[in-house]
C-alpha cells in the first residue's frame, strides 16, 4: 500500500503501515497522522514532532499543570510498595521522566535515595524544590560524566512520549547497576478493554459523520500498544540482557473512569475485566514489568 509516511514503526522498525486512526491531529501548525505497523498492530504518529513542537508541548505551564493527571494509572504509594518487594530501602533511583516529582516524593519517603530527569526545564526546577532531590533536564543527564549509576531506574509513562524508545531504554541501562531493577509503567492503549472498544467505535462513527475532521490535541502519545507487543518490545529491542521478574496488565478505567454516567459505567466493566485472561488476550488498558539486569 502506498501511504505518505516519513518513518518506521518506532517498536519493531517495519516499514509497512496502514491506516491505524480515522483522523489526524493538528498542534502548532503542524499535522499528524496515525499509522498502524503491519508487523506488530502497534499505532504510531508520523511525523515526529520536531524540537519547536516538543518544547510546546512540555512545557511546563500547559503540560504538566493541566493535562497531567499524576496519578493516572494508580497511586505511587502502590508502585512504590510493589518496588520495595525487590530493592531495600537506601537503594538509589532514577526517575526518567518524572513530572512534577509525586513519584519521587513517595520513594524519598519511603528511604530510597531518589533523582530526577524531566524534559522541560521549568518543571526541573519546580521539582527538584518540590521533591527536594536532584533532577536534571533529560539534555545534562545524557552529558553527565562518569556516567552516574543507580540500582533502579524507573520509567512511568514515559515510553509512549519518546521517538525512539528502544535508543533511550538501551542507553539509559548503561546507567543501572549489574543486578539492578528496571521498572516500566504505562498505558497498552490498543490492548484489549471495553473502554479502548468504545473509543474506537465513537472515533470511527465520528469520522462517518465529519470525514474531514481534525483533531487539536497534542500528539503527546507517539505510539499505542498492547501488551504482547509491548513484551516482545522488550525482548526483541532491548539488548542489554534482562530478568523479567514481574508482570502484570490492569486497567483503570481512563479516560471514562472521569466521565458522565454512561462512560463511567463502561469503565467499570472494564474494570471487571482488568487483569482477566480472555481468549489467550489478557484485558487492560495498563502494565507494569520489573526486570533485573544481569
Ligand atoms: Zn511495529
Amino acid at each position: 500500500m502506498s501511504i505518505d509516511k516519513t518513518r518506521g514503526c518506532p517498536i519493531c522498525s517495519s516499514r509497512e503501515a496502514s491506516v491505524g486512526f480515522p483522523y489526524a491531529t493538528q498542534f502548532s501548525g503542524k499535522k499528524f497522522k496515525y499509522f498502524k505497523s503491519c508487523a506488530c498492530e502497534t499505532v504510531f504518529v508520523d511525523p515526529v514532532p520536531d524540537n519547536d513542537t516538543f518544547v510546546q508541548m512540555y512545557a511546563k505551564d500547559s503540560y504538566h499543570d493541566c493535562d497531567y493527571d499524576a496519578e493516572v494509572g494508580g497511586t505511587y504509594q502502590e508502585s512504590v510498595q510493589l518496588l520495595q518487594s525487590y530493592v531495600g530501602a537506601g537503594a538509589t533511583v532514577l526517575d526518567y521522566g518524572c513530572g512534577l516529582g509525586g513519584f519521587l516524593k513517595e520513594l524519598s519517603a519511603n528511604g530510597f535515595v531518589s533523582f530526577g530527569v524531566e524534559f522541560d526545564v521549568d518543571a526541573v526546577d519546580f521539582t527538584s524544590k518540590n521533591a527536594s532531590c536532584t533532577v536534571w533536564t533529560a539534555d545534562n543527564f545524557w552529558s553527565l560524566l562518569p556516567k552516574p549509576k543507580f540500582d533502579v531506574i524507573h520509567l512511568g509513562d514515559v515510553l509512549e512520549h519518546l521517538p525512539e524508545p528502544a535508543e533511550i531504554v538501551n542507553e539509559i541501562l548503561s546507567n543501572l547497576n549489574y543486578g539492578g531493577i528496571l521498572f516500566v509503567e504505562g498505558p497498552l492503549e490498543t490492548n484489549p478493554s471495553p473502554v479502548y472498544w468504545v473509543t474506537r467505535v465513537y472515533g470511527w462513527v465520528k469520522h462517518i459523520l465529519r470525514p474531514n475532521f481534525i483533531a487539536k490535541d497534542p500528539p503527546h502519545h507517539l505510539f499505542r500498544i498492547n501488551a504482547p507487543q509491548q513484551l516482545k518490545f522488550f525482548s526483541n529491542r532491548i539488548t542489554a540482557p534482562l530478568n523479567l521478574k514481574y508482570w502484570r496488565v490492569y486497567e483503570t478505567g481512563w479516560p471514562y473512569v472521569e466521565g458522565a454516567l454512561i462512560k463511567r459505567a463502561i469503565a467499570k466493566i472494564a474494570i471487571f475485566f482488568g487483569g482477566k485472561r480472555i481468549i489467550n488476550a489478557t484485558f487492560g488498558n495498563r502494565f507494569q514489568a520489573i526486570f533485573m539486569k544481569k
